[in-house]
């Protein structure tokens, strides 16, 4: 009895020992795979290989451009191919590599945008989506003032889209950033609303100005009910707070009609 007791014992040590190895293991490789692809993701920001892409949107009455969305693409020199978002924003969020990048995207737009500012119509919207670590230092609001001036006349109106990633803080550093903000004319989008954090305070202390339909809900828009009655009641929560909504990912006449008929044209 004592020996299968001291063996037992044994094994059942050995066995947490391997796991704790097998964890330790893992945990060094993670280490070692994000320290390598943040390194690529600085090579690559040093070698301006991040571009910015832009998605329309549109007005669902008459089909005008009345806002763009700024992305992040980047293309492999090596590969020719293009690496996908979900894959290096995560890697550029954690690494604070999102703040350069950000910035980046923010002059190249500009760089572009004024060229064709003449042709832009009146309170055309440029939104470019910022996370929380976009919030920590003034960066954000340097590189929003520099790209206002680079216009001459109003046309523009910068948006910020507050992704719901991770959790934006509330502190006086961020109240004092995002009153700066204000005071130059930026707006505010809470963006995939109700898929992530959906912090309903961001409304009231962010003074967001409209907020997003994430492509998720707008998808199953025609096969789920319980999707159509939250959507219902995330467009009643629009109305009630006077506030305009866009919807993203409209691919199909049904989805479209879905929310003009309840008076969303975005
Ligand atoms: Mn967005």
């Amino acid at each position: 009895m004592c020996i299968f007791v001291a063996t037992y014992v044994k094994c059942q040590h050995a066995l947490v020992f391997s796991v704790s190895i097998g964890i330790l293991i893992r945990w060094i490789a993670y280490l070692h795979l994000r320290k390598k692809s943040t390194t690529l993701l600085a090579r690559a920001l040093r070698a301006n290989e991040i571009e910015p892409y832009v998605q329309p949107i549109v007005n669902a009455n008459d089909g005008n451009w009345i806002a763009v969305e700024v992305l992040a693409r980047w293309k492999n020199p090596l590969s020719n191919k293009y690496i996908s978002p979900a894959v290096f924003i995560p890697i550029a969020e954690r690494s604070h590599l999102i703040i350069p990048m950000t910035s980046q995207l923010m002059q190249k737009v500009a760089d572009t945008l004024v060229l064709i500012e003449a042709d832009l119509p009146d309170h055309f919207k440029v939104a470019f989506n910022i996370c929380a670590m976009n919030c920590t230092n003034l960066t954000l609001l340097e590189d929003c003032t520099h790209f206002l001036n680079r216009f001459t006349t109003n046309k523009i109106k910068l948006v910020l889209e507050l992704t719901e990633r991770d959790f934006i803080e509330w502190n006086d550093f961020t109240a004092e950033l995002f009153d700066q903000l204000k005071k130059i004319n930026v707006e505010f989008v809470l963006d995939d609303f109700g898929t992530r954090h959906s912090n309903l305070s961001y409304f009231e202390k962010f003074r967001i100005d409209y907020f997003k339909i994430d492509t998720t809900f707008t998808s199953k828009i025609e096969t789920s009910p319980i999707t159509r009655k939250l959507v219902d009641n995330i467009l009643d929560l629009a109305i009630k707070l006077n506030m305009p909504i866009v919807v993203e990912g409209i691919e199909t006449k049904a989805q479209s009609q879905y929310f003009i008929t309840r008076g969303i044209y975005q």
